[in-house]
């Protein structure tokens, strides 16, 4: 099959999919105009503001803004928060201190909150090194297990972390649903646990989001889905009242919360970001979905196949050996619209055993909401490939790793 056929065929595929994503995207467009409505945005919520910025409208409205979208009492949302990671070790440090036990109920976390837990050796200041008990809840059959959360979550447990997207696992992805029976669930043993979703990578691809559904209080990054590409840095939280304001006192200050924080950059890229997420998210999705497709017709496995439905931007890809993972990242990385020029060569990280290859390259630094691949180079042979602003970028840069992997496999 030629490229051009592999092309057509697999968008062909991809059509239903397309079709309910399109959906997906025009509810939740829908939902962002009407908060940006009935929080009456204007354009002096755009300004920048200096010092301790008491009073600054804009920080003000974009915290409202996001409480709104997401059906909060309350939102915090902070150029301040230097990452996820930051944003959502901020919420635990919020509620966790000596003797207080959290829950993983989803297996374990994502990479980088593990240091943050103090998860497999000792990290100086972490959750565990600071008093705090932590479990967690292994998956079973590659998914959520309900029965083991009834076990392992106890009345007086403090906090469960419930994380939305795989991440880099191979596990299934939670819907709202899920969230919704996970949550009641543990509400049922003591309904005063904090259900904390780690809604990084999820948002916009479902109709709900974490908190209708039953959670406590959800948080994320704006480097991803909820600023579109657009929000330069910074990461959100919102919740039930009280909880924002204890998470605003861990940022800031007690005493000091919600009230202060100046951003002189101003706030229009935060607004516009959000009020873009869901096209952009569409755009990543659509973006991996095909990919899958791509792949797929190629004989490679995929998870999920384009078929599935998606709950966050994660498409993975089994590569089979070494050398076509770094000709997809070659592949892709001719498409990167920064540092085109570039070839990916496998490197040695901090904390990981094995050399990991990575392709991309993007306007907010480190930003997976725009188009990236990376995987660590040994068995199963895994690319992760991730973001997307614009879907046909998606699907050209997905066409060069494809037929990099294509005619390139047999030389050597
Ligand atoms: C990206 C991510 C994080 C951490 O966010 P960073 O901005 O990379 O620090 C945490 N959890 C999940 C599920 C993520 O996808």
């Amino acid at each position: 099959m030629n490229l051009q056929q592999l092309q057509q065929q697999s968008f062909t595929r991809c059509k239903e999919q397309f079709a309910y994503i399109d959906e997906i995207c025009l509810y939740n467009t829908d939902k962002i105009a009407k908060a940006y409505r009935e929080c009456r945005v204007s354009e002096f919520h755009f300004h920048p503001s200096t010092g301790y910025g008491y009073g600054d409208a804009g920080r003000e409205k974009l915290d409202e803004v996001f409480a709104h979208v997401f059906k909060a009492e309350r939102g915090l949302v902070r150029p301040h928060f230097v990452s996820g990671t930051h944003t959502l070790a901020t919420v635990l440090m919020a509620f966790l201190g000596k003797g207080d036990t959290m829950v993983s109920l989803i297996g374990a976390p994502y990479d980088t909150m593990k240091s943050v837990i103090g998860y497999e050796y000792e990290v100086k200041n972490s959750l565990v090194q600071k008093g705090v008990h932590y479990d967690e809840v292994p998956l079973k059959n590659d998914t959520y297990d309900l029965e083991g959360i009834k076990e392992k979550v106890k009345p007086g447990t403090k906090l469960v972390l419930i994380q939305r997207s795989r991440g880099y696992s191979s596990r299934k992805t939670l819907s709202p649903q899920d969230i919704g029976l996970i949550c009641r669930t543990v509400k049922a043993i003591d309904r005063n646990i904090i259900c904390f979703v780690d809604n990084c990578y999820g948002e916009f691809t479902a109709k709900e989001e974490p908190i209708e559904v039953g959670a406590d209080i959800t948080a994320g990054s704006l480097i991803k889905n909820a600023g579109a590409g657009l929000a330069p840095t910074g990461g959100y939280v919102v919740g039930k009242a009280d909880l924002i304001e204890t998470v605003a006192d861990t940022l800031t200050a007690p005493g000091l919360g919600d009230h202060v924080g100046s951003y002189t950059g101003g706030y229009r890229l935060f607004f516009q970001g959000l009020f873009m997420a869901p096209h952009v998210v569409a755009q990543a999705v659509k973006g991996a979905v095909f990919a899958g497709a791509v792949f797929e017709e190629m004989g490679f496995a995929v998870s999920p196949t384009c078929e599935e439905r998606r709950y966050d931007l994660i498409q993975s890809i089994y590569l089979k050996n070494a050398k076509n993972m770094q000709l997809f990242c070659e592949g892709l990385q001719r498409y990167s619209p920064v540092d085109a020029y570039v070839r990916p060569e496998p490197g040695e990280m901090p904390g990981y055993t094995d050399p990991i290859i990575m392709a991309g390259g993007t306007f907010v630094q480190g930003s997976s909401i725009e188009l990236s691949a990376d995987g660590p180079v040994r068995e199963p042979y895994l690319i992760y490939l991730q973001g997307g602003i614009v879907f046909e970028h998606n699907m050209l840069a997905v066409m060069s790793a494809a037929e990099f992997v294509a005619t390139h496999q047999d030389e050597e």
